[in-house]
């Protein structure tokens, strides 16, 4: 079975237009999808169902094997845990340090952590060093974050979303701050946590140049309907 099935997913925010409309897809184990469309095409409210920040109006969301279309508190919470988020802006804690911000995925995104690092394990903080070196920052680990550059803060977020052993990245236009450098950089560690630890990815881009290159699929959206999805070399350009 599928990681993530969505059926018939419909959102209104406002009760008559749809940012979404009737979408089905599905993200399999350790699969890199790429979610592709323009402004206001409803990528970011996909992600946002997917991982219940917002309710559906319509339709389920299957994840892991498990109904989370209304699940709420302790078990969205539970549900989440296996589900990490990357952000356009990052999300961090400025004042403090990269080790911090990545053990902030543990204690989940709402806790304050400068300072912080006498709450954790000596194996907590190991595995946070080790998911740094996986995004190449072991140099950077106790500077604060708003020492780094934008790919260097991403790849922070990416080490926080490591250390939560998720089954599932969803990422939200990831590299739209980026230059092309940091952002195939950021692309490439996503990448290889689909491809060396199982990780399934499902990333916003408005860049389909990156997305024909770094995904197994790719799903289209227009005007908040599915209008696209295959594998990149069946991608038309008029899509
Ligand atoms: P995106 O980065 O996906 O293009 P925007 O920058 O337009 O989205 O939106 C930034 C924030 O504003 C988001 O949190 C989004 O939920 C919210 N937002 C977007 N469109 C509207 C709207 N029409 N009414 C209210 N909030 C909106
Ligand atoms: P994308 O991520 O592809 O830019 P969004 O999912 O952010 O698209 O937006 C899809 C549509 O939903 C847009 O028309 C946007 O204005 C609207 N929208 C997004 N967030 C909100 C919100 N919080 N409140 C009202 N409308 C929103």
């Amino acid at each position: 079975e599928a990681l993530l099935d969505v059926r018939g997913l419909t959102k209104s925010y406002d009760g008559w237009s749809k940012a979404l409309g009737d979408v089905a897809m599905r993200v399999e184990r350790g699969e890199f999808v790429s979610v592709i469309g323009s402004s206001g095409a409803g990528k970011s409210t996909l992600l946002r169902c997917a991982n219940r920040l917002i309710d559906p109006t319509q339709g389920s969301v299957v994840f892991d094997g498990r109904n989370i279309t209304h699940v709420r508190g302790r078990d969205l919470r539970q549900v989440r845990r296996r589900i990490s988020m990357i952000f356009q802006h990052y999300n961090l804690v400025y004042r403090a340090t990269s080790i911090e911000n990545v053990l902030q995925g543990r204690l989940g995104y709402k806790s304050t952590v400068a300072g912080a690092l006498g709450l954790f394990s000596e194996s907590e903080k190991r595995r946070a060093f080790e998911a740094l070196e996986q995004v190449g920052l072991a140099d950077f680990a106790y500077t604060r974050t708003d020492q780094l550059s934008g790919g260097q803060k991403q790849r922070v977020g990416i080490a926080r979303a490591l250390v939560q052993d998720p089954l599932l990245i969803l990422a939200d236009e990831p590299i739209a701050s980026l230059d092309p450098k940091s952002s195939r950089t950021v692309m490439e560690h996503l990448r290889w946590a689909a491809d060396e630890l199982g990780i399934a990815c499902l990333v916003n881009l408005h860049q389909v140049d990156f997305a024909l290159e770094f995904s197994d699929r790719i799903v289209g959206l227009k005007g908040g309907r599915l209008v696209f999805d295959g594998r990149p070399d069946e991608l038309d350009e008029d899509t």
